[in-house]
């Protein structure tokens, strides 16, 4: 027997989850199954819409406003630009703890690396190190999480021409935390306040982190951290620390393993659950069965077996060459779950520039679509008339380089979940 749905959702990353959110809002039964942690957790957090043009012109100001201007094969020209704000306003219902939904204008936030990124929200947390604020600001530095340089990303930002002074300065993390110690380590032992010893006495280590702070900083207003301030309480901590130290105080998005990233994706799993969808993790689709351009089930691998799950309308929803979504091998690029098209030279030296910074066909790599986001093979007809693709497995963008990745996978993901539960009914 298999297992039944209206929509069936096929990956759990930000495009997946805004898909089967907007279908079950549209009313329809949906299940979402995924395998792996999605790209969420390597993302900064910030979910960025358009910083740059395809021709690299940016920081954009206005991200709404280049849309039109993008090439016809770009997804924000598949769905539409009202489609693109329909979507963040779902995308900002669902995620109070995230800013940036009074305006069009991109904001410009700090990263671990000490560049300005042009973003449309970002979360609570990092509010307080926008760079338009002219307060100075004091980067503290973790001496054990070696990925963020407190002191370097501070040259780096006044190197920038940012409008306030920066420094940055290097702490040791109070407590006993291995120098390997995972992120979540940090973020717990600030959740629960947990007690260290500092020099013979105990104290909580909010109070033991804001000590060593209050020795470093000068006439600065704002303080900086790595983001690793708390899984459950960030605002709670960030506020007693700001207290204790007399300053604003804000995360600084960093690389994998991103803490703000995992915060979104449970977030969206949250927003799901009220939202009457059903998802599974951990169990990867392989393969399915189709007659006459229609899906009729496809089948996920549980325990060495195939089991079975059907449904009228199906969302691929994989994620790219990073969340395996895209595959290559020495034959060529291929989508590995329903072999849809992907258009690419079959000289693979045709598939990057020579020039590390150059124009890279691969990073645009990914499956091309009707208008309504269904497959299409390399002839231009349906791959099958009930599968949309959303996300990263879709073709025709660079989102590194534009800065457009989490953009496009809530624009295309709610707008093939809208479609999915449209069809469905
Ligand atoms: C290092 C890094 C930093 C980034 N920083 C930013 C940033 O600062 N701002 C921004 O806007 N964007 C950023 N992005 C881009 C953005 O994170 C992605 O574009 C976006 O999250 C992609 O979402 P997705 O849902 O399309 O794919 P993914 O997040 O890759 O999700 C795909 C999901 O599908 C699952 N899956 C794959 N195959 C199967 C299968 N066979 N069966 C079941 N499930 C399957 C995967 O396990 C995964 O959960 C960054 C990306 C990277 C890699």
């Amino acid at each position: 027997m298999a297992i039944e749905s209206d929509v069936l959702v096929i990956g759990g990353g930000l495009a997946g989850l805004t898909s089967a959110l907007s279908a079950a809002r549209s009313g329809a039964d949906v299940r979402l199954v995924s395998y792996k942690q999605s790209t969420l957790r390597n993302a900064s957090g910030l979910v960025d819409i358009l910083g740059y043009t395809p021709n690299g012109e940016g920081p954009l100001t206005d991200p709404y406003d280049a849309i039109p201007d993008l090439p016809s094969e770009h997804p924000y020209k598949t769905v539409g630009l009202e489609t693109v704000r329909e979507s963040m306003e779902l995308f900002d219902e669902v995620t109070p703890q995230y800013r940036g939904s009074h305006t069009d204008t991109n904001a410009l936030l700090p990263t671990h690396g000490g560049t300005i990124k042009p973003t449309a929200r970002y979360p609570a947390g990092a509010s307080a190190g926008v760079a338009s604020d002219s307060r100075d600001v004091l980067l503290v530095g973790l001496e054990s999480m070696t990925d963020f340089n407190a002191e370097h990303a501070a040259a780096h930002l006044d190197a920038a021409g940012v409008p306030f002074d920066v420094r940055g300065e290097t702490i040791r993390f109070p407590g006993e935390l291995r120098a390997d110690a995972k992120v979540t380590r940090y973020a717990k032992m600030l959740d629960t306040n947990s007690e260290v010893t500092v020099r013979g006495r105990k104290k909580p280590v909010r109070e033991a982190i804001a000590e060593l702070v209050n020795t470093e900083i000068e006439n600065e207003s704002r303080v900086g951290f790595p983001a690793v301030l708390g899984d459950d309480h960030t605002a709670e901590i960030r506020q007693e620390l700001g207290e204790k130290i007399g300053a604003d105080v804000f995360e600084v998005p960093m690389g994998p393993p991103s803490l703000p990233g995992l915060r979104l994706e449970d977030r969206l799993f949250e927003a799901l659950d009220e939202a009457g969808g059903m998802f599974e993790t951990g169990n990867p689709v392989e393969d399915f069965e189709a007659e006459d351009g229609h899906i009729e089930h496809v089948l996920v691998e549980k325990n060495g077996a195939m089991v079975p799950y059907s449904a009228d309308e199906f969302v691929l929803a994989t994620g790219g060459l990073v969340g395996k979504g895209i595959n290559s091998d020495r034959e060529g690029v291929f989508e590995p779950i329903f072999d849809c098209h992907i258009d690419h030279s079959e000289d693979r030296y045709d598939w990057f520039d020579t020039e590390a910074f150059g124009d890279h066909p691969f990073a645009s790599f990914g499956v091309t679509t009707d208008d309504r986001l269904r497959p299409l093979d390399g002839s231009g007809d349906l791959e099958f008339e009930n599968l949309r693709a959303a996300g990263s497995v879709l073709g025709g963008y660079d989102f590194a380089a534009e800065k457009s990745g989490s953009g496009v996978s809530i624009a295309t993901g709610y707008e093939a979940g809208n479609h999915a539960a449209t069809e469905a009914q």
